[in-house]
C-alpha cells in the first residue's frame, strides 16, 4: 500500500464517514501529515486532528502543520512547499506516509499543492476517495440534490448577485462552497430571489456543531463560519 505517499480523504467530519480503505491506510501509515488552521488569539484548530483521534489513531504518528488562512494564498503555498519538502526528505527515507484532507481530497482540496509538489519531485502519489461536504449535506437535508435529467454547478465562494440569479433561473441545482466568501451575495439573493429553497448547512456530521435550516430568517440572521455551504433548489 506504501510505495506512494497516500492521500486520505477524511469526509466530511463524522469520523464514521471514512471509507474502510482509508481507515485502514491511516493504521497502516508510520507517519500522519495533518492540516490545522490557526485561530485568533495563537490557538490552531484541526478537523483533521479530531476525526483521527476519533478514529483511534495514535497522536505520536500525527505530525499536525499549519496553514495560514490568509487571502494572500502565497502564504498558504509557501508552507504547503515547507511540508511537501519535509514529507519528500521522509518518503526517501522509507516512512510510511499518509497526508489527509477533509471531505475528498481531490474536491476543492488545497492539499493538491503537496501533490503536485511531490510529482515534481518524482515522488510516487496515490489517493483514497471520500465523501464530499456537499453529498453529506445533502444526506443530512434528506434531499436529492441532482435526479433525474437534473444538473448540477458547483460554485467554489466567489460570485456575483447576477451571475448567481443566472445559474439559478438555469434550473440547475446550485452548490456553494466556502459560503462564508460570499454571504452578502447569498444574503441578497435571499432577499431577491423566491420561489426557490435555499438549503443552509453548517459542520456538517460534526456533532453539536451540526447546523441545518431553509428557513430564510434564520439564515440571514447567522454568520457563516468557514465549514459552510449552501445547496439551491427548485
Ligand atoms: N474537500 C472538501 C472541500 C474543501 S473546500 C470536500 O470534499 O467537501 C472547504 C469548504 O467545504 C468549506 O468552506 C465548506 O463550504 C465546505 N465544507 C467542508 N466540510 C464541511 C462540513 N462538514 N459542513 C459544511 N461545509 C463543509
Amino acid at each position: 500500500m506504501f510505495d506512494s505517499v497516500m492521500f486520505v480523504s477524511l469526509g466530511p467530519g463524522d469520523p464514521e464517514l471514512i471509507t474502510l480503505k482509508g481507515l485502514k491506510a491511516l493504521q497502516k501509515a508510520d507517519l500522519i501529515f495533518c492540516p490545522s488552521t490557526a485561530l485568533p488569539g495563537g490557538k490552531s484548530s484541526s478537523r483533521a486532528k479530531d476525526v483521527l483521534l476519533q478514529l483511534g489513531i495514535g497522536e505520536s504518528k500525527l505530525n499536525i502543520f499549519n496553514v495560514p488562512m490568509n487571502k494572500d494564498r502565497s502564504l498558504a503555498i509557501e508552507s504547503y512547499k515547507a511540508v511537501a519538502e519535509e514529507i519528500s526528505d521522509k518518503y526517501k527515507t522509507g516512512h510510511k506516509i499518509a497526508v489527509t484532507a477533509e471531505g475528498d481530497a481531490g474536491f476543492y482540496s488545497t492539499i493538491y499543492y503537496i501533490s503536485e509538489y511531490l510529482t515534481q519531485e518524482n515522488i510516487p502519489v496515490s489517493r483514497i476517495a471520500g465523501v464530499p461536504a456537499f453529498i453529506a449535506c445533502g444526506t443530512l437535508a434528506n434531499i436529492h440534490i441532482v435526479k433525474q435529467e437534473e444538473e448540477l454547478e458547483v460554485i467554489p465562494g466567489i460570485i456575483t448577485l447576477n451571475s448567481l440569479k443566472e445559474k439559478i433561473k438555469t434550473g440547475k441545482t446550485v452548490v456553494l462552497m466556502k459560503a462564508s466568501q460570499c454571504e452578502q451575495v447569498i444574503k441578497e439573493a435571499l432577499e431577491n430571489i423566491q420561489d426557490i429553497t435555499f438549503h443552509y448547512f453548517e459542520n456538517a456530521g460534526i456533532s453539536g456543531k451540526e447546523v441545518y435550516t431553509q428557513n430564510r430568517e434564520e439564515i440571514l440572521n447567522r454568520k457563516f463560519p468557514y465549514f459552510s455551504l449552501i445547496i439551491i433548489r427548485k
